[in-house]
């Protein structure tokens, strides 16, 4: 199923890993929302510019426009500007049929880069670079689909789980991390945020900011959720020890003990590094999200790829940058002891770099 799809990609690029593109994979991009649509791309003057087919560059397009203006002085704008300028592609000497093929196999296997690096045939710098720019796309991706869940008499399990505790087969022990999370047992949807402790004043705060009042939620016996009567919601405890389903209630916490559970198998597929879950919680939680809304996860990335690189709209490159630099900051540093001398297969999770595109 997958190999076929890696197929259909690189027919698109007509089997060829670079050089200048067709017509056709031009408008598979557009498609995509990884470039503009022809009339969304204005020069400083404010025409729209064309995009037409350029020697003079791998690709093999450029932008231009030709237009006459009138003014104090009259000419012809004669601009040109790069394919790749603002794009997800800007400032990487990799093809873009090698991108579009690391960012499928990325969204679509996980697991360790090597199997990428031979796919794409990409140093192994460049990957870990690479993986760093698709993780900040699912990150990205979180902000724009996180919502709310629950509603009056909509019912949340909710509850705490230490993720990465154990030792790791090749023998580093790596530091648990606690995350919070809830789940809407009818529809499956989500939030998990990592936390530095379980207390209440962590834990209020994000209870009310991902579930909605009047929801009725079901956590165990933990004291941070004591009050959660008085928030305004409807308040059902399940006491762990004793059962998993309340005999007399019928409550349970199933719906997010498989919620963890799933999220634990997913996460054992990557060398787990502290500073790394939440991007790989992202990347569970976008997967999730398209599982959920029945969307193709690798055309969904390519979608928010788009949004977080957009060379139409300067108010989005200036965000971006924002973004960037907060999420370039290893999100739990509570901990973190300094990076291990690592053997060569954990490099892959290398530390954000300050922006460089390779
Ligand atoms: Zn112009």
């Amino acid at each position: 199923m997958e190999s076929v799809e890696l197929l259909e990609i690189y027919k698109i690029f007509d089997y060829k890993r670079s050089g200048a593109l067709s017509e056709g994979a031009l408008h598979q991009l557009q498609k995509w929302g990884l470039i503009p649509d022809v009339g969304q791309l204005k020069c400083n003057r404010g025409h729209c510019m064309e995009l037409g087919p350029y020697v003079d560059c791998c690709d093999g397009w450029i932008w231009r426009c030709q237009k006459k203006f009138r003014g104090r002085r009259t000419g012809s704008c004669n601009l040109k500007r790069s394919l790749r300028k603002g794009t997800f592609f800007d400032n990487s000497h990799l093809s873009i049929c090698q991108i579009i093929v690391f960012s499928f196999m990325w969204v679509e296997r996980g697991g360790p880069l090597k199997d990428i690096i031979r796919e794409t045939k990409i140093d192994k710098r460049t990957a870990v670079d690479w993986n760093n720019f698709c993780r900040e796309v699912v990150v990205f991706s979180s902000f724009q689909t996180q919502l709310q869940i629950g509603g009056p008499g909509i019912i949340v399990e909710i509850d705490e789980s230490k993720i990465g505790k154990r030792k790791y087969h090749r023998g580093h022990p790596v530091e648990g991390q606690w995350v919070f999370g809830g789940v809407e047992r009818e529809t499956n949807k989500c939030f998990i945020v990592p936390v530095q402790d379980r207390s209440k004043e962590t834990l209020l705060p994000l209870i009310k900011k991902y579930v909605r009042p009047g929801s009725v939620i079901i956590s165990d016996f933990w004291k941070a959720y004591d009050t959660l009567d008085e928030e305004g919601y409807t308040h059902r405890k399940v006491n762990h020890s004793e059962h998993f389903v309340d005999p007399e209630t019928g409550h349970h916490t199933n719906t997010i003990e498989g919620l963890w559970r799933h999220l634990k198998v997913s996460l054992s597929a990557y060398n787990r590094r502290k500073i790394f879950f939440n991007g790989y919680i992202q990347k569970f939680i976008f997967l999730r999200w398209c599982h959920a809304n029945l969307k193709n996860p690798f055309e969904e990335f390519l979608r928010f790829a788009g949004q977080l690189y957009d060379p139409t709209n300067s108010k989005v490159e200036k965000q971006r940058q924002e973004f960037q630099m907060d999420s370039a900051e290893p999100y739990m540093v509570l901990e973190v002891s300094a990076p291990e001398e690592s053997d060569s297969s954990e490099d892959e999770d290398a530390p954000p770099q300050k922006r460089r595109r390779t």
